[in-house]
């Protein structure tokens, strides 16, 4: 069952949102075969109807219940709309947002306590690449410093950061190269994102060692995204 997962980023509106969601749900009434994960921005959090293989999730919450944290939400927040999903260590948090190793770990800790399922990022940027696989390797490695990679509710999410939002895909070498490299040490779901878009989704999801994906911009119109779920519901 292939996993696929949109990420809004700052898109959408709450309006817009329910309207996607609707299309969404209505088309996986019908067909089950995929799971599939949508991550609004937090406005848009709402009572949608439940689906066994659709889930939402948000892009980032507070690791707190609740509290003093301008600008931030907690799990009480989250509870009111029934969230135990969440994206934790995507690339924009780390380098935009500059959240550090630390912050993520403890992030994903505290989650982790409360059984959120957890869509894990991690992901070299270009400097790193360049410098070949062992360096990447070792760059994705010290992403993982202090995530329990054995927790039952992980899902793990490449995502190279030349790759994401720019247009460029990487090539289903580097993808199958890197892939079988965490596979070969952590065995949990490995979804592939970083420019998957309708014409490149069935290749990539169809290699070994990847589970699925997690795509940004061409989740971002229902239709897209239904068909990226029509072309990879057999794989
Ligand atoms: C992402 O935001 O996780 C992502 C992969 O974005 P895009 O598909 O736009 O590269």
């Amino acid at each position: 069952m292939p996993i696929i997962a949109a990420n809004f980023k700052t898109n959408h509106t709450r309006a817009s949102t329910a309207k996607y969601v609707s299309l969404l749900s209505k088309y996986l009434k019908t067909n089950s075969t995929t799971e599939v994960y949508v991550f609004p921005p937090l406005t848009a959090l709402d009572q949608y109807e439940t689906l066994a293989n659709f889930t939402l999730g948000v892009q980032n919450a507070y690791p707190a219940k609740n509290g003093s944290f301008t600008g931030e939400i907690g799990t009480e927040q989250l509870d009111e709309f029934n969230i135990k999903t969440i994206l934790i260590g995507h690339s924009e948090r780390r380098h935009i947002l500059k959240e550090t190793q630390e912050s993520i770990a403890q992030k994903f800790h505290y989650f982790k306590t409360l059984n959120y399922k957890i869509i894990y990022c991690i992901g070299e940027p270009l400097e790193v690449k360049n410098e070949g696989l062992d360096k990447t390797l070792e760059y994705l490695w010290a992403q993982l410093e202090g995530i329990d990679t054995n927790y039952e509710n992980l899902i793990l999410a490449y995502e190279p950061v030349w790759a994401i939002g720019t247009g460029v895909t990487a090539t289903l070498e580097e993808i199958q190269s890197i892939h079988t490299a965490i596979k070969k040490v952590i065995g949990k779901p490995l979804l592939y994102g970083g420019s998957v878009n309708l014409g490149n989704v069935e290749k990539i999801c169809a290699l070994p060692n990847v589970d699925g994906a997690l795509i940004g911009t061409a989740s971002w119109i229902a239709e897209d995204f239904i068909k990226i779920i029509e072309n990879t519901k057999e794989l």
